[in-house]
């Protein structure tokens, strides 16, 4: 059996059938490259789901890495001080509305996290009833307990309830609906700028403004799930820069550490100063090695001329899907390197042509195939994808 037969093969036998994957093996990558075990090469518009910002390879990043490692300490715990982590708290901090930053090692970790925080405030308030958590129509926030239940997709909540309660569901960018579930109850409002699971949908500022009303009126934390779209994927450092108004917590994951698993949650003083020692941890927070990648990505995507570099790709990728001009397509949204196109034919049947054609792509919602690549990517990689896209589009019958 070849290895790659063999690899497919204990997957299935040994691992729990949580995900169906394509029968190749990837094996390395450089820039924006990746190569399976056969030496096939596949341009990555995925990312490890918005994930490798830097892409493969990244040098300053590998460096980081190494140096921790040589230092012998990988993890000590929270237990004691490590120099890499209030620097990352301060770089965040320093670069956003917070004013404190706590780190986990996931997505959902921060938003289950994020949840407790605006609880405990409300809780030292004497504000009993005050536990009601909002969120929208087509969000996604995790995959545990807590995230789960204001994650309000029925397939993946049905096995699993009752869910935690107290989770109110709002209709996404529509004031109206906010209005109706905010209410003095509502400890916190959850909601993602551009939402990526969901379809990539674009909160308006008119939406995110009339939130941070409500939040303010109702004494509810805002909180912003960047954990996809935030740390310069839309061509802004955070994708609510553009609304002009700033969330009480914030979630971030997938890009922090350029790959390594990490959360942070940052977040107001008025919020921080409910917390109090043993309120809230985890063995693995702020680990010295992917406090030291993440650094590196923080410091990178601030550098000069990066998001600038993600700004005009997006906005090229934007154009020439919007060019694209196929009656599959019926729609093309999305902002800096965080597009989708919505499709009137199953994505997996684009997705699984993608693989063959040398592309790795990914779909999001139901009927949706999401772009969110390296954001090193450049526009010979767009002009790439679109000469396959359309390739692709052209071979696959309307009634497939
Ligand atoms: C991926 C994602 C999460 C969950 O992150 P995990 O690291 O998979 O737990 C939460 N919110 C958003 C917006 C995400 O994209």
């Amino acid at each position: 059996m070849s290895q790659k037969a063999e690899t497919i093969q204990k997957d299935s036998a040994y691992s729990v059938p949580v995900a169906a994957r394509p029968e190749f093996v990837l094996a390395r990558g450089e820039g924006v490259t990746l190569y399976d075990t056969d030496g096939k090469a596949y341009t990555d518009w995925v990312a490890g789901i918005a994930v490798n910002a830097l892409g493969y390879g990244d040098a300053e990043l590998k460096a980081a890495v190494s140096a921790q490692m040589d230092t012998g300490l990988l993890h000590v715990s929270g237990l004691y001080h490590t120099q890499a982590m209030p620097e990352l708290a301060q770089l965040l901090c320093d670069n956003s509305f917070a004013d404190k930053a706590y780190f986990c090692n996931s997505g959902a970790e921060a938003i289950e996290g994020a949840l407790k925080f605006a609880r405990k405030r409300a809780y030292v308030n004497g504000d009993v009833n005050k536990t009601k958590v909002v969120s929208f129509s087509e969000g996604f926030h995790g995959r545990t307990m807590g995230a789960l239940a204001i994650t309000p997709k029925e397939k993946y909540q049905q096995p699993f309830k009752p869910m935690v309660p107290g989770a109110i569901v709002g209709e996404f960018n529509n004031v109206e609906s906010a209005k109706e579930v905010i209410d003095a109850d509502t400890v916190a409002v959850v909601v993602e700028p551009i939402q990526g699971e969901g379809g990539i949908h674009v909160a308006t500022a008119e939406f995110l403004a009339a939130l941070r009303q409500l939040c303010d009126a109702h004494g509810a934390a805002l909180i912003f799930d960047e954990i996809q779209c935030g740390l310069g994927r839309t061509g802004d450092l955070w994708a609510h820069s553009f609304a002009g108004v700033s969330p009480d917590i914030m979630a971030l994951a997938k890009p922090l550490a350029g790959g390594l698993p990490v959360g942070a949650i940052l977040t107001s003083d008025a919020i921080a100063s409910a917390m109090s020692p043993g309120d809230h941890g985890s063995t693995f927070s702020g680990g010295a090695v992917v406090m030291r990648a993440a650094k590196v990505v923080v410091n990178r995507v601030l550098s000069d001329g990066f998001l600038e570099h993600v700004a005009e790709v997006g906005e090229y990728l934007m154009e020439r899907l919007s060019e694209l001009n196929s009656p599959h397509i019926t729609d093309v949204r999305g902002r800096g390197l965080m597009a989708g196109i919505e499709l009137k034919i199953p994505p997996a049947s684009v997705v699984n042509a993608g693989y063959e054609h040398g592309l790795l792509l990914v779909s999001s919602g139901s009927n949706v195939i999401r772009f969110v690549p390296p954001l090193i990517i450049g526009k010979a990689e767009v002009d790439e994808l679109i000469d396959k896209l359309t390739a692709i589009l052209e071979g696959i019958d309307d009634d497939s």
